[in-house]
């Protein structure tokens, strides 16, 4: 008999065949939000907890909510003062969406990410895919994509012009023909139609 089946010494085995970073692997998971009340203010503990998890800016995160949640507050230490009682699921809603259009890749759902202006748009930049979106551009989730609609203003940049002079810039997968722009112009346009990955569109100031 050898010791060659010996469960202790298989499950060995079967560990050092896993790569470190499968075995190790640090999962995404934003805390939950810690919410009490005090007298009429709303009090989220573990404000900086989370600022932290999700790698953005606090003063970011802390704008955003102050908006969406239409209050005023302040940064105390790690926790975030909310004028009011605020519910702790509205705060938690927030923040998930907040997670979803600043945070998340569209394209690979990588959490490792970066924010970063390009002239007055502000683009989610992934690290682990190269995937690059604006933040605000409407995503449509079962497809995995940006969606441009129809009589809606974009800003985008001409990157190069059509045989008959059509300016052509991108956006997300598709590419909008503007007449009368120029090739490294940054230029607002209304889209007119939207053709699969193709659009036409025409420039506004
Ligand atoms: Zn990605």
């Amino acid at each position: 008999m050898t010791d060659l089946y010996n469960y202790d010494l298989l499950l060995k085995r079967v560990r050092a065949a896993i790569p470190e970073n499968v075995a190790t692997r640090d999962r995404f998971e934003v805390p939950s939000v810690e919410v009490l009340h005090e007298g009429k203010n709303t009090i989220l503990r573990n404000f900086m907890d989370i600022v932290k998890k999700i790698d953005r800016d606090p003063s970011h995160l802390y704008k955003y909510l102050m908006r969406e949640l239409g209050t005023a507050g302040n940064i105390q230490g790690d926790r975030l003062i909310l004028k009011g009682r605020v519910s702790p699921s509205l705060i938690q809603r927030r923040i998930d969406n907040y997670i979803k259009t600043y945070v998340i890749c569209y394209e690979c759902g990588s959490p490792d990410t970066e924010l970063r202006k390009e002239g007055r748009i502000e683009m989610l930049v992934c690290k682990a895919c190269g995937a690059m979106r604006p933040v605000h551009a409407r995503i449509d989730v079962r497809m995995g994509r940006i969606v441009l609609e129809e009589g809606k203003v974009y800003e985008i940049e001409i990157t190069d012009l059509s045989r008959d002079g059509d300016g052509i810039g991108r956006y997300g997968e598709y590419t909008i023909y503007v007449p009368g722009a120029r090739k490294g112009e940054k230029v607002k346009v209304k889209i007119l139609k939207v053709k699969k990955n193709v659009a036409f569109g025409r420039k506004v100031n």
